[in-house]
């Protein structure tokens, strides 16, 4: 099964995600992860797209698409992939569609995260003061959030009219979104 988690910066997409890897064995494919990675070894690839995470800004579709595209066996091996933090543009997400075509595979169920914004405000405060991640300071976290609904939440019209957008109540407790998010899955398996 092949998921997307969706929904803007701090709905809680990486927590759920690593929930389901644990619990099902699936593969977290969080382009986020990858390249705080690429900056953390010092790469080149790492080189050119700090500042843009250090905006909030997105780094372009070609790169996230090649970086999904290079997991996407590992994935398949392990029974599927939870897609988090992509895609975010509609290029991309017709690319995924092609991508996981040629391999046989598509996308099962995107599951829509539903914060809303000053929830979303307060999580991220908290996040910047227990972990410190550059960008969820609070100027480039309002830009993170200006890019989600400028680019990103146009997916919601193209994953609906796939009809595989299921919409889940993001605002609870992690116990209790993580339930939900089962009972759309059990619905999909
Ligand atoms: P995230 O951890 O998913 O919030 O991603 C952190 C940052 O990485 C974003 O603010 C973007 O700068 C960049 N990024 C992550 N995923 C993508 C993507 N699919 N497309 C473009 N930029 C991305």
């Amino acid at each position: 099964m092949n998921l997307i988690l969706f929904g803007p910066p701090g709905a809680g997409k990486g927590t759920q995600a690593k929930r389901l890897v644990e619990q099902r064995g699936m593969v977290q494919l969080s382009t986020g992860d990858m390249l705080r990675a690429a900056i953390a070894s010092g790469s080149e690839l790492g080189q050119k797209v700090k500042g843009v995470l250090d905006r909030g800004d997105l780094v372009t579709d070609e790169i996230v698409i090649a970086l999904i595209e290079e997991r996407l066996p590992e994935a398949e091996a392990a029974g599927g992939a939870i897609f988090d933090g992509f895609p975010r543009t509609v290029a991309q997400a017709q690319a995924l569609d092609v991508m996981l075509a040629k391999r046989g595979q598509k996308i099962d169920s995107v599951v829509r995260l539903e914060v809303d914004e000053p929830a979303l405000i307060e999580r991220i405060t908290k996040r910047y003061a227990e972990q410190g991640r550059s960008d969820d300071n609070p100027e480039t976290f309002v830009n993170r959030l200006a890019r989600y609904n400028a680019d990103t939440a146009p997916l919601l019209p193209y994953y609906r009219e796939q009809g595989k957008l299921v919409e889940v109540d993001g605002m609870g407790a992690v116990e209790a979104v993580a339930a939900s998010i089962d009972a759309t899955l059990t619905v999909v398996a």
